[in-house]
């Protein structure tokens, strides 16, 4: 899958992508645990120890782990081949996604890329059914087999589920990209492939979500309340995804090829890091309405300083407090540079509440953006734009 997920920490990095764990991940881990422990190993090896068992089980859930990781890997390197570059991966309850900091830029690459993940889940997937059956046929004779017969058998079955469930034909799991890309590719318009595929993910959300319900009221399947939440939660999920790429790509197709530069002032005022806050305030804060101020030295972006900044200020500390003390260092920032795209700028102002976007070429600070400004912009466009653009 490839998106976006907030709320995660990093533990590793291969092929210099962080590879983060959501703490919803975590709970997974644990339930997988407690699943394989309990009853998927000794329904079949009784004869083996509690303390084998769990160790058994503990490996074969890491071994899980590392198999998602190397489906969202091969998403990755695939991406990358095609200058997409990917920031993260990130490991949660569905099992992983693929941050990519630019869209696909042409229907063949998204069909490879979105296509490597499943395909990898299902190579391992065979692999580990063949070494199972292997490993069954050859125990009698090796009884250490056993164990690779056992985690092989989990791993095998497991790996083509999650090489099924992404397959679904819905933005934005996997099988959504594969399908937008194929509706991209024969009818060379991206936005309608889009909408066709992130409805589909609505359809399969709205799916998922009437079997939680049925679980819950045992409706048809047997009655669960935790099944029927869970599958209430992913379906939640799924909705959510779907519909922020269709919101995406209707601003994306509204902006079209339109760039930062045009839209941003280079008409703006800044200060420097050893102004006082005081002097901010009064010199620049009240008199002209100013939410957020870029702080350069030279002229080096190093921060911006915001009302929400200012206020964390005793008053009786505004003369004696530097900007510099008290502003969002550069390297927090998000920055856009005059050739981006306006829907990167878009997607920054998304992540972020602040009223403007820095404008930075080789460290200079060239201008500042306006939220209003590409608001206004957006607004004009669906104005005046003909309707079959959208
Ligand atoms: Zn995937």
């Amino acid at each position: 899958m490839l998106a976006n997920v907030p709320g995660s920490i990093r533990v590793a990095r291969i092929f210099g992508i962080d590879i983060n764990i959501h703490f919803s991940w975590i709970v997974i881990f644990f339930f997988l645990v407690t699943n394989l422990s309990e009853s998927f190993y000794p329904d079949q090896f009784p004869q083996w120890s509690r303390q084998k068992t769990f160790v058994v089980s503990a490996v074969s859930a890491l071994l899980f782990f590392a198999s998602v990781v190397a489906h969202e890997l091969a998403h990755s390197l695939v991406a990358r081949r095609f200058q997409m570059t990917v920031s993260s991966i990130t490991l949660f309850m569905l099992g992983g996604v693929a941050s990519l900091t630019r869209e696909p830029p042409s229907a063949r690459a998204e069909f490879l890329m979105a296509s490597a993940g499943p395909f990898t889940s299902i190579v391992i997937g065979l692999a580990s059914v063949g070494i199972a059956f292997a490993a069954n046929a050859a125990q009698a004779s090796v009884p250490g087999l056993q164990v690779v017969a056992g985690v092989a058998g989990y791993l095998g079955p497991i790996n083509l589920v999650v090489a099924v469930f992404n397959l679904v034909p819905g933005f934005p799991l996997d099988g959504g990209r594969v399908l937008r890309a194929a509706i991209w590719g024969i009818t060379n318009d991206r936005g309608q492939a889009t909408r066709i595929a992130a409805r589909g993910g609505q359809l399969f959300a709205g799916l998922v979500f009437a079997f939680g319900v049925a679980f819950v009221f045992g409706i048809v399947v047997p009655q669960s309340e935790v099944q029927g939440i869970l599958y209430g939660f992913i379906g939640y999920f799924l909705w959510n995804a779907a519909s922020s790429s269709l919101q995406q790509e209707r601003l994306a197709s509204v902006v079209g090829g339109a760039k930062v530069a045009p839209l941003m002032t280079t008409d703006f005022r800044s200060t420097s890091p050893g102004v006082m806050v005081g002097q901010v305030i009064r010199d620049l804060v009240l008199p002209m309405n100013l939410r957020a101020i870029p702080v350069v030295s030279g002229e080096r972006l190093i921060g911006l300083i915001t009302i929400g900044d200012l206020r964390k200020v005793e008053q009786d500390r505004w003369a004696m407090t530097p900007v510099d003390q008290v502003m969002t260092p550069e390297s927090e920032l998000a920055t856009v540079l005059p050739d981006d795209a306006l829907g990167t700028a878009l997607e920054r102002f998304g992540a972020t509440d602040l009223p403007l976007l820095p404008v930075v070429k080789d460290g200079r600070l060239v201008g500042v953006l306006y939220r209003e400004a590409v608001i206004g912009y957006v607004r004009m466009q669906e104005m005046v734009a003909p309707q079959g653009r959208r």
